[in-house]
């Protein structure tokens, strides 16, 4: 993803840590020379769609284990209803606002396993490194980020907060963070065009203007440029976390149309090592569980790109006692496979035997409609990628098959001679739509966020320039320390003599920025 002789040296400042660290060496990272573009967004699903999604997901108590169903949801859009808070502010637009209470266990459960961010909270009492911030964010709107919202709220930022998914919004975390005062615009099952609209009450309100975004794919930051370039003018940075965000971040930087500094939280260590690998190691069983109640042991699985992701869910399946196949087009991730004992295939070769199709490749057109019509009669398929574009689910929206919705984000696809393949969140990311996801690992990647945007915030005028920027190893290393205590883990401390052995600083960071 980048070079080594591309390094920049630079010294990046923790305002938040007692012990101000001097962190050195942020990388500028090598433009990955990708097909996609930015403007190729992912499309979302229509209103067509919307109410059956909705009907669906409330009567539906098993969809989501933290998904809390009223009896007296309705089907009426949010957008059409009028709710405030207990105090009277109506700043937000979510499913019902009667949830609150709910939620609000909900993040109290997720504070338990988050301790680096309330370590955080901790520290700042009294320091307030993101006092006059105002973050607008576009994530995945769950208790998991609820707590980094009010973590950062702790801090002194503003948030106004949209979902980047229209399924994985879990309706009483933002009931709750609407009664505690946040701007939040986001339901579960919300269509293309409320995507957006809620993207854009975000950005686009009277006295009120970001100087920070906080982005998971991109879109905030595409709505942001198409719609409103001006307001660049007083923003600060950009923090991005996934690849599809990054992907788009290096084309815009490479097109010289980024006119703020970003950081690629993604490519952090602590991210991609955690986030990606074990938060799919630990959900992929547990959603095709939830939608299928399939069986694992010895099922035939595609699961087509061995990235961290692909690792996550070929070591969980593997473990199942499921035949796992890869596919691959890095030679150097194909070996990993081979290595680690997958048979390594084309999706042809398989296509017609396999149980299970998974996408992760964080690519389009992965799974077209050649390979799902000579899938066998119940073959799942389903994506763990970022975006709905792995599979290519529209040219499944043919007269001659039919659609049966079976279950909330089940979807059982027939051809005319009666075989049918079981299509889950209609090729959205399956553990984020269908599963819980660990806390504990996202608070790895929301403290990495945070710190993040405290360094881009507080960074001195021209220590950014308008590129993308890695997080240095320190911050890494930082992040993954506050972690530790939890698990009563003893770090090893290097002595004088090691440490000049290794030509190292005894405090970290203790490897090259490069090593992974
Ligand atoms: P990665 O770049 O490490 O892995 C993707 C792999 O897919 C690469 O090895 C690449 O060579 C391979 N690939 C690309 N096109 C392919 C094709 N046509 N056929 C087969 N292989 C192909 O990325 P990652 O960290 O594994 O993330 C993958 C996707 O998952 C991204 O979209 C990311 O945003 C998303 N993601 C999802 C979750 C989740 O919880 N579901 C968590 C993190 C990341």
């Amino acid at each position: 993803m980048f070079s080594a002789s591309e390094a920049s040296q630079m010294h990046l400042e923790l305002v938040l840590i007692p012990v101000r660290l001097l962190l050195v060496c942020s990388l500028q990272i090598q433009f990955a020379d990708q097909k996609q573009e930015f403007n190729k967004r992912p499309s979302k699903i229509g209103r067509r769609s919307l109410s059956r999604s909705i009907s669906q997901s409330s009567t539906d108590s098993y969809s989501s284990a933290a998904s809390y169903t009223d009896s007296s949801d309705d089907e009426t859009s949010p957008r059409d209803k009028q709710q405030k808070n207990s105090k009277g502010n109506g700043d937000f637009c979510i499913k019902n606002i009667k949830q609150a209470d709910f939620g609000r266990r909900e993040i109290e459960i997720a504070e338990q396993e988050m301790p680096a961010l309330m370590a955080l909270r901790k520290r700042a009492q009294g320091e307030k490194p993101l006092a006059g911030a105002k973050v607008v964010g576009c994530t995945h709107i769950t208790a998991q980020t609820a707590v980094l919202m009010e973590t950062l709220s702790a801090l002194g930022a503003q948030c106004r907060w949209a979902a980047c998914n229209i399924y994985s919004t879990q309706n009483e975390v933002a009931a709750a963070l609407a009664e505690g005062g946040f701007s939040v615009f986001a339901w579960k099952g919300e269509s293309e065009d409320d995507f957006w609209w809620c993207i854009d009450r975000c950005v686009n309100v009277e006295g009120w203007q970001p100087n920070m975004i906080l982005d998971d794919g991109g879109d905030l930051t595409h709505w942001i440029y198409k719609k409103y370039p001006n307001m660049f003018k007083k923003i600060k940075g950009i923090v991005e976390e996934s690849v599809t965000g990054v992907h788009r971040l290096y084309q815009l930087s490479k097109a010289g149309k980024l006119c703020v500094p970003a950081m690629n939280v993604n490519d952090s260590v602590t991210k991609q090592k955690f986030d990606n690998l074990y938060c799919c190691r630990e959900s992929i069983l547990d959603g095709l569980k939830r939608t299928t109640d399939v069986m694992f042991g010895g099922k035939q699985v595609v699961v087509c790109g061995y990235g961290e992701v692909g690792k996550g869910c070929c070591a969980a399946l593997k473990a199942m006692g499921s035949i796992v196949y890869v596919t691959e087009i890095d030679p150097i991730c194909a070996l990993q496979a081979c290595m680690d004992g997958f048979r390594l295939v084309k999706l042809n070769e398989v296509i017609r035997q396999v149980d299970i199709v998974i996408t992760c490749t964080g690519n389009k057109n992965v799974v077209m409609r050649e390979h799902l019509d000579r899938m066998k009669n119940g073959c799942i398929v389903c994506n763990m990628g970022h975006s709905n574009t792995e599979i290519d689910v529209a040219s499944l929206r043919t007269p001659e098959l039919t659609w049966e919705r079976v279950r909330s984000q089940v979807d059982h696809v027939i051809w005319p001679d009666g075989k049918r393949i079981v299509l889950l969140a209609e090729g959205r990311l399956l553990n984020l739509s269908c599963s819980t996801v660990p806390t504990f690992v996202l608070s790895i990647t929301a403290t990495t966020q945070a710190l993040a945007l405290i360094e881009l915030y507080n960074a001195p005028e021209g220590r950014y320039k308008q590129d993308v920027y890695l997080l240095p190893k320190k911050m890494d290393e930082y992040v993954a320390s506050l972690h530790l205590p939890t698990f009563d883990a003893h770090l090893t401390e290097l002595s004088d003599e090691q440490a000049k052995y290794l030509g190292l600083n005894k405090n970290g960071p203790f490897k090259p920025n490069y090593y992974r």
